[in-house]
């Protein structure tokens, strides 16, 4: 309903001759969906939710020209003893560290000046004027970013084997191809902050030595495509992007390549096979993008999340960034929350932060007095996290050690009403569909799982169907060409690790 308000307001502001005075931004999201519509009124900041087309007047006529806030429209827990408290100061937020959403919510993202207002480009005219390659990829070595896609790989090292590649032409891509049901982080991004991707990505290429990139999007994420080529025509337009960037001899070029929904495509090679114009389905690695990837050159690909971490790495030192999260897992982590949770929306939170306190400090708990039940995180390729493991710091190798994965982000919570099993039998509809049928393991074993596992919530099953399913989970997961396969089976392997007596009673046989 945002847009409605959104006119509603322009209305009202011309009506009272406002227009001068009041200047009306459309942002990106503020990340407490539940929430939403939001406005926010400054100086004051004054935080409304829940806006309505019917709020607005009394919105303009009070709080815009008589300068009485409507606290009756306040967030809940915006007001306090009678003081306005900032977003920032709301429960939602005050565990939150924002890196990667840092502008999300605050700036125009369809206008340049606000972005180069908050720092942007400034880290682009850093490396170019004060850097060597080397020193870039030393910094973001340092740094320790790991990627924020799923694998966990470190970024560094990463932009380090395509800047040792011989080739006489590199490229940079970008992976926003977000397909996890309930995960809308990197959408975000690119609909609030579309500039500190592409600022990102024009370091990259400068790190590595390529002057084309690429970024591969969702077409179904329309906004995100819109506001994305604004961005990269004012990029343009202001010479952050194309011939002698900062008027040296650095040129880099982005153009954007829309994806068609198939979530194998967020997988890297058959990303890379996508942008080429081919049928999107995984290549065998290796050899891996760094060496051989678009039009068999090295490229080097990063998601979103990554992307947006690059520029304020290199504007605040590796050894900040480094400072936040844990040992093996530094910054910070932006998560969709969705599923049986009060807040639902997206946060970025330090790595290390429990899964206790994300869903009940941040999210807010579980509605209607429910207890909590399990998490699942990572997606369709993740698990299921049970309540006994509440107080695990999340970084990518407890959450590996617990079953599950970090994933992208999408984070699903359930609560005591939740059929595990039937949770189960979600996931695994949705990589039965989204397989690309090049590999046996994958395209017939996990149709095979879902029989079983339709048979066992038919009531059915039997107890050998449970064994069956479990051991060709394992074989698929170690025998499938690609991540979609090998980590397919996820959600029937965690949920049988936890909750396996789910399973037995829906069977026949059981003693
Ligand atoms: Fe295609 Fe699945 Fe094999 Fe990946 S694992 S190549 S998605 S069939």
């Amino acid at each position: 309903g945002s847009k409605n308000i959104e006119e509603v307001f322009r209305a009202e502001l011309s009506k009272y001759n406002l227009t001068k005075e009041v200047k009306l931004v459309r942002t990106g999201c503020f990340g407490l969906c539940e929430a939403g519509p939001i406005v926010i009124i400054y100086p004051e900041g004054a935080f409304y939710s829940h806006v309505k087309v019917k709020d607005v007047t009394r919105i303009t006529e009070e709080h815009l020209l008589k300068g009485r806030i409507v606290t009756d429209l306040l967030f809940k827990e915006a007001m306090v003893d009678n003081k306005v408290r900032s977003i920032n100061e709301v429960d939602f937020y005050k565990k939150q560290q924002r890196v990667a959403l840092r502008n999300c919510g605050v700036i125009n993202p369809e206008d340049v000046t606000e972005y180069i207002a908050f720092d942007g480009y400034k880290a682009l005219g850093k490396v170019l004027i004060e850097m060597q390659p080397e020193d870039v990829i030393e910094t973001v070595k340092k740094s320790g970013l790991r990627g924020r896609g799923g694998g966990g790989f470190p970024t560094g090292l990463k932009w380090e084997f395509t800047y040792r590649a011989q080739s006489d032409e590199k490229y940079v891509a970008c992976n926003a191809d977000e397909g996890d049901p309930g995960a809308f982080m990197d959408r975000s991004v690119l609909e609030g902050d579309p500039h500190a991707v592409i600022e990102a990505m024009a370091i990259a290429g400068y790190a590595v030595g390529a002057s084309q990139g690429y970024i591969y999007v969702r077409a179904e994420y329309p906004i995100a495509v819109h506001r994305l080529q604004i961005a990269i025509n004012q990029a343009r337009e202001y010479g952050l992007l194309g011939k002698n960037i900062f008027n040296t001899d650095f040129s880099f070029d982005l153009e954007i390549r829309l994806g068609a929904g198939a979530f194998v495509c967020g997988e890297e090679t058959a990303l890379l096979n996508s942008i080429e114009g081919k049928r999107g389905m995984p290549r065998p690695r290796p050899p891996f993008p760094a060496v051989k990837g678009l039009w068999q050159k090295p490229t080097l690909l990063n998601n979103v999340e990554t992307y947006a971490n690059i520029p304020q790495i290199i504007l605040k030192g590796s050894d900040w960034f480094a400072g936040i999260g844990t040992e093996k897992s530094k910054g910070t982590k932006v998560f969709a929350l969705g599923g049986k949770i009060n807040n639902t929306g997206l946060l970025e939170i330090p790595m290390g932060t429990t899964l206790r306190e994300v869903i009940f400090d941040v999210g807010g708990g579980i509605p209607n007095g429910k207890a909590f039940k399990a998490v699942q995180t990572g997606g369709p390729s993740g698990g299921c996290i049970t309540a006994d493991y509440l107080d695990t710091p999340i970084d990518y190798d407890n959450l590996i050690a617990l079953g599950s994965m970090m994933g992208s982000g999408g984070m699903i919570v359930m609560d005591e009403d939740n059929c595990m099993v039937d949770i189960a039998r979600f996931f695994l509809d949705f990589t039965v569909d989204e397989s690309c049928g090049k590999c046996t393991p994958c395209r017939e074993g996990t149709k095979r799982m879902l029989e079983i596992l339709e048979k066992i919530t038919q009531g059915k099953g039997t107890v050998a169907d449970i064994e069956k399913l479990e051991s060709l989970a394992n074989t698929i997961k170690t025998s499938s060409l690609c991540g979609l396969g090998q980590t397919a089976p996820n959600p029937v392997l965690s949920t049988l690790r936890y909750f396996r007596k789910e399973y037995e009673a829906h069977v026949h046989d059981k003693k």
